[in-house]
């Protein structure tokens, strides 16, 4: 199996497109290989989730809450990153530490990571996966925040496995059980990765 970075312009050269892509290089100039979404490996899908994760745990980095830090990516079926976000007050709203530090006030201003990733990427969102860092539980969304996702056509929800305490795990349960149901229901795929390979 190759370990090749697609994006090397090497793997284009080297790549034998004899085989299973038949149908696509009778069509296409070799010098112009199709995009990654029309013949790259399953096998590679796994680095680069990890990759996009990797990103969207960057991204938590940058939200202001301090108890809660969450970071969403959404990547089209090109790899190409449509949408970011992060939690966070709506633009122009004062986010002062004191209203983080006031839950009640904190919770119903705030606007999670991946609804503000849903609004960036706007009509980029149909037919894209968004990863979500750090996983609450499988799918790694609340009920509002996944019926974003479904709305916005996304098609796939990729997180690590829920590493969280048993507190934190319990007060999102109910939100990530009807969360699963939602895009169960809507034929979303739900993947997770183990954060330590
Ligand atoms: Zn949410």
């Amino acid at each position: 199996m190759t370990d090749k970075d697609p994006f090397d312009f090497d793997f284009f050269s080297e790549r034998d497109f004899g085989d299973e892509n038949d149908h696509l290089s009778a069509s296409l100039p070799s010098l112009f290989p199709p995009f990654p979404s029309a013949w790259i490996a399953p096998q590679q899908d796994e680095k680069w989730d990890r990759r996009f994760l990797e990103l969207a745990r960057h991204i938590s980095s940058w939200s202001k809450d301090p108890s809660t830090k969450v970071g969403a990516v959404i990547v089209d079926i090109d790899r190409i990153v449509v949408g970011m976000g992060y939690n966070g007050f709506p633009r122009g709203v004062r986010d002062d530490p004191d209203r983080y530090n006031d839950r009640e006030t904190k919770y119903s201003l705030v606007v999670h990571a991946e609804l503000n990733a849903v609004l960036a990427a706007g009509i980029q969102a149909r037919g894209s996966t968004i990863y979500v860092y750090p996983s609450f539980g499988i799918p790694p969304l609340c009920t509002n925040c996944a019926k974003a996702v479904i709305q916005a056509g996304i098609t796939r929800v990729v997180g690590y496995e829920p590493a969280v305490n048993s507190a934190v795990a319990e007060r999102w349960r109910s939100e990530i059980e009807t969360a699963r149901l939602m895009c169960d229901e809507a034929g979303l795929r739900m993947t997770s990765h183990a954060e330590f390979a």
